[in-house]
């Protein structure tokens, strides 16, 4: 399966929405969602049969996974720099 785009929907599940208009949800945030809810239904859904391949259950993993990892960078950036002002203030002879 090609998703053509995604959808976020109010409960924060991500879905992909295939070339015949059908939404099926995103398996990292599938997982996520039971896990934070308790819910196991998130990833029931009207499917016509387009997410079974594998292919793009690794797709999605992955592109999860990087997003994820973005996150992590930004965050660490932002330490980074918030460290860098506490350094600059830090050095002021009469701090
Ligand atoms: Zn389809
Ligand atoms: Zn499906």
């Amino acid at each position: 399966m090609k998703p053509v785009t995604t959808n976020r929907r109010a409960t924060g599940l991500i879905e992909a929405i295939c070339e015949h208009g059908v939404g099926h949800p995103v398996y990292g945030s599938v997982d996520w969602l039971i896990k934070v809810s308790g819910d196991d239904t998130f990833g029931i859904h009207a499917c016509d049969g387009c997410c079974k391949d594998n292919e793009w259950q690794i797709d999605t993993l992955k592109a999860s996974v990087r997003r994820a990892n973005e996150i992590i960078y930004q965050q660490k950036e932002t330490l980074m720099r918030v460290k860098t002002m506490k350094e600059f203030f830090d050095d002021r002879p009469n701090g």
